[in-house]
């Protein structure tokens, strides 16, 4: 399995990829133009997956603004069950 489903065939991993691969497929679908877009139907909350806190994931690629943890939603599957959290340390380039 891999793109993102819409055809551009960009990056290596894919929407089904977990942890830093999904991430890192997020970051880099169409060319890094997804990652700052706002979730369609809305923030996720989201429990920190490194500190234990809680916040607002607006876009799909976003940090954890108490510890700068690094998570990302597949585009298609924005639910928080689907929240992939980067790894301890990661921080986005
Ligand atoms: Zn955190």
């Amino acid at each position: 399995m891999s793109g993102c489903g819409c055809g551009c065939g960009s990056g290596s991993g894919g929407p089904y990829s977990k942890g830093l691969e999904l991430v890192e497929f997020v970051y880099n679908a169409h060319g890094g133009a997804v990652r700052d877009q706002k979730i369609m139907n809305g923030p996720l909350a989201v429990a920190c997956q490194e500190c234990g806190g809680s916040f607002a994931l607006a876009t799909y690629v976003g940090t954890c603004p108490a510890c700068g943890g690094v998570h990302a939603v597949a585009p298609m599957f924005p639910t928080a069950e689907n929240v992939q959290y980067a790894g301890k340390g990661y921080r986005l380039p």
